[in-house]
Parts: structure tokens; C-alpha cells; sequence
């Protein structure tokens, strides 16, 4: 096992890694911006460094310092979190020529998934449906149209390096076909340096599962069952649970098995998600995988039981996965809901600021991860994430009666957050129910 891993991010999830580290008697060594530079969750690793200035680009971005730390750091190990360097294949394949562990899939695995036709490809393979769409890129207008005639109006154009919801334009004639296509292509290149699209059927109010899959480097694959992510904002998710409400076991097990069997299919190992859109008529669709731990994992831990980081951590170190399939227990309901700090009455801009004030729920069936504190400055460079609050109670009425009374104990001034609008959305009348789709919260406010 590895006695020192480098955190090759910031914020909650840094604290998050930290945290897991700890338990397993790990040091870690920790890595900062100038923006970040006096966090309290630094003071929680055994050693930190600054990596440069607060842009993004000249820090946590910046290859050569993050190795720089590790070799000073002399660590044998390094965790991306998410976002950032996560899924970079070239950093993992940097990472294993320095000798360093990476915590992640092997590189291979990552760049033939991070590019969603090859995705589409092996996921076809293993006979795991995709959404009707294009055979691999499009390459013009002639192309998009006859594809878009062929598999009927609305389309979806999607970048095929795209992420958060960048390069994607729906398309309901020809004529918006073409304008998407040259539109979503030059987002494509400018977001990320490839103008490669391609075409997929639009799914009319659909709902986001997607599975959680923990996979050793012998072969061995389980799935820690699945989450919702279907309230959403400008493709964005607000609030995840597990299990997805209102889904038939026998889909869930469905959805869960085609997820084992793409993984298997890509040579992939560590933790991972595959995602799915599931149509009105309950039909699921795999639209891509996200090779690194997601925002969204405490919902399936509190579930499964099981520590995903710990997992990730001693998967990367070669173990054998501990556990079997029929062992992955999926008990009560957990939901998550991400606090922000954006204004929603000012079109969910952020909003930077020193919070004033703040109190934190507790009691049963409560978790909050998160980094701030009481006198934290909320600078403009990173995302707006603050935090997470995550409960977690036998059912369904019993855990939004929790979270209800969570958001309503949360107090933070100081800065905007999205609580409000969390409230509004975990007491509308089609959420307690379970009738969310991609477009409800849109549809909605
Ligand atoms: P990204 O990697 O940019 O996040 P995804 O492929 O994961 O892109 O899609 C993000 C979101 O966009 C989905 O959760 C869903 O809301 C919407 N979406 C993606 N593909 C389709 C589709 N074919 N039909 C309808 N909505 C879609």
C-alpha cells in the first residue's frame, strides 16, 4: 500500500481525499494556489505546497509543478479528484513514466472513452445501446442531414471531446441542422481544441442514471448500483440520488449489467460512471462514461456502504476488489444536493464573497462535505461548488423530510446560494413524486 499520495486538486474534494487518507494511514501532500493559499483543510494534510498562481492554467493545470510537488513531496501515489487534471490521459501517462501512481484508469482505458464516437463504438460492441445517432463523425452538412432524415427530428450535434454540456445544439429542421452544426463545431475547437461532432437522436424529456462501477486491474468489475442525476440546469446537476425512484428493478438491474459490460469491453479499472438517458417508455441509451470519481459519489456510498475513495486508493495500488457483486447491498435512499454559490435570481452567476455567517445541519442521517468555513472567502477562479449535503434514510418521504429540515436548519451569509432554489425544487409537488425528467427544472422555473 502506498504511505503518501499527492492531491491534485482543491476544495471539497481535496478535503474529501485527505480525509479517506487518513483513515487508511496515508500521509498526503497537499497542493495549492496562491488564491487557495491559507484553506483550514491544508492544515489537515501533512504537507503543502503552492504550485503557482490562482488561474487555473498556471496551477492545478500546470503538469510539470504537480510532478515537481510529488517527487519533493516523495510521494508513490497521486489522486486527481475530479475536474482539473482528471481526466487528462496525457497527466496519467506522465504520472506512470515518473513512476507515480495514478489513481485513476489506466490512460489507455481513459483516452478511448474520452472520445465519445470511440465510446459509442465500444459500448455497441458490447451490445449495450447507444442513442440512434450518426456512425462516427459527420463531416458536413450533406452527411448531418441525411443522417438527421434518417433517424428523425429532433437531433442532438454533440462534440465528441465535449463536456459540461459544451459543443451540444439541438437541431429540429435542416435549416437549424446547419447553423448547429458550424455552431456546435466552433464551441468544439475553441472549448477543446477538436471540432469533431456528431449527430444523436434528441430524447424528448428524458431522465439521467447513471452507474457506478468499481473495477480492479484482474478483471474483476462490480456496479454500486445507480444514481439519478435527472434535476439539472443547462445540463448541470443540482440534486443526485440513489436509487433512481420510480424505475423498475429489473430495468435498474438491466441498466447496472450493461454498465459491467462496457467497462469489461474498454479494458477500464478503478472507479468510473457510465451514464444513460432512459426515455418515457423506461428504453436506456448509453450516452458516455466519466473515467474519475464524480461530485455525485457520497449518494452511492451512503447506499453501498462502501468508501469510494478507499476503494480507488487501493484498487490503484493493485488490490483485488473486496467484494462481489451480490455483497453490493443498496439500503434506503440517499440524496445529495449541491450548494453553490451563485445568484439565481441574477441567472445563477457566481458570487464571490467572504461568508458572514454560518451554520451547518446536523443530526441523523446527515452529511455535509465541504471546505468552507465561517470567515471563507469565495474567490472568482474556480467553480462555484461550496458544498455538498448529502442525506441519507430508509426511504424516499423519509429522506426529503430530512432534507427539508437540513436546508431549513443551513444558514450562510455573506454570498448568494442556490438553498432557495434547492428548496423550492425538493418541495415541488413532481419531484416528491419522482416525475423528473433533464428539462424539469428549466420546464419549471
Ligand atoms: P457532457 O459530457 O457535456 O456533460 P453528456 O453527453 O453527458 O455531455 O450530456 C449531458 C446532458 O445533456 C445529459 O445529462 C442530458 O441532460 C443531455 N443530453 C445528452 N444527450 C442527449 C440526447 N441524445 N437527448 C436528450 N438530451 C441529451
Amino acid at each position: 500500500m502506498f504511505q503518501r499520495i499527492l492531491v491534485a486538486n482543491r476544495g471539497e474534494i481535496a478535503l474529501r481525499i485527505i480525509r479517506a487518507c487518513r483513515e487508511m494511514g496515508i500521509e498526503t501532500v497537499a497542493v495549492f494556489s496562491e488564491a487557495d493559499r491559507g484553506a483550514h483543510y491544508l492544515e489537515l494534510a501533512d504537507e503543502a505546497y503552492c504550485i503557482g498562481p490562482a488561474q487555473a492554467g498556471d496551477s492545478y493545470l500546470m503538469i510539470n509543478r504537480i510532478i515537481s510537488a510529488a517527487e519533493i513531496g516523495n510521494v508513490q501515489a497521486i489522486h486527481p479528484g475530479y475536474g482539473f487534471l482528471a481526466e487528462n490521459a496525457h497527466f496519467a501517462e506522465v504520472c506512470q513514466s515518473c513512476n507515480i501512481a495514478f489513481i485513476g484508469p489506466p490512460h489507455e482505458a481513459m483516452s478511448l472513452l474520452g472520445d465519445k464516437v470511440n465510446a459509442r463504438e465500444v459500448a455497441t460492441a458490447a451490445k449495450v445501446h447507444v442513442v440512434p445517432g450518426s456512425d462516427g463523425l459527420v463531416d458536413d452538412e450533406t452527411e448531418a442531414m441525411a443522417v438527421a432524415n434518417r433517424i428523425g427530428y429532433p437531433v442532438l450535434i454533440k462534440a465528441t471531446a465535449g463536456g459540461g454540456g459544451k459543443g451540444m445544439r439541438v437541431a429540429r429542421n435542416d435549416i437549424s441542422l446547419k447553423a448547429g452544426l458550424k455552431a456546435a463545431s466552433a464551441e468544439a475547437e475553441k472549448s477543446f481544441k477538436n471540432a469533431g461532432v456528431y449527430i444523436e437522436k434528441f430524447i424528448e424529456r428524458p431522465r439521467h442514471v447513471e452507474v457506478q462501477i468499481l473495477a480492479d486491474n484482474h478483471g474483476k468489475v462490480v456496479h454500486l448500483w445507480e444514481r439519478d442525476c435527472s434535476t439539472q440546469r443547462r445540463h448541470q446537476k443540482l440534486i443526485e440520488e440513489s436509487p433512481a425512484s420510480n424505475l423498475p428493478l429489473s430495468v435498474r438491474q438491466d441498466i447496472c449489467k450493461a454498465a459491467v459490460r462496457l467497462t469489461k469491453a474498454a479494458g477500464y479499472s478503478n472507479a468510473g460512471t457510465v451514464e444513460f438517458l432512459v426515455d418515457q417508455d423506461n428504453q436506456f441509451y448509453f450516452i458516455e462514461v466519466n473515467a474519475r470519481i464524480q461530485v455525485e459519489h457520497p449518494v452511492s456510498e451512503l447506499v453501498t456502504g462502501i468508501d469510494l475513495i478507499q476503494e480507488q486508493i487501493r484498487l490503484a495500488a493493485g488490490e483485488e476488489l473486496g467484494m462481489t457483486q451480490r455483497a453490493v447491498r443498496c439500503d434506503g435512499v440517499a440524496i445529495e444536493v449541491r450548494i453553490n454559490a451563485e445568484d439565481p435570481d441574477n441567472d445563477f452567476r457566481g458570487s464571490p464573497g467572504t461568508i458572514t455567517k454560518l451554520r451547518v445541519p446536523g443530526g441523523p442521517g446527515i452529511r455535509f462535505d465541504s471546505h468552507v468555513h465561517e470567515g471563507y472567502t469565495i474567490g472568482p477562479y474556480y467553480d462555484s461548488l461550496i458544498g455538498k449535503l448529502i442525506v441519507h434514510r430508509n426511504t424516499r418521504p423519509e429522506a426529503l423530510a430530512c432534507l427539508r429540515r437540513a436546508l431549513d436548519e443551513f444558514v450562510i451569509e455573506g454570498i448568494k446560494t442556490t438553498i432557495p432554489l434547492a428548496k423550492e425544487i425538493i418541495n415541488h409537488s413532481a419531484f416528491i413524486e419522482g416525475q423528473i425528467d433533464t428539462t424539469f427544472v428549466e420546464r419549471t422555473w
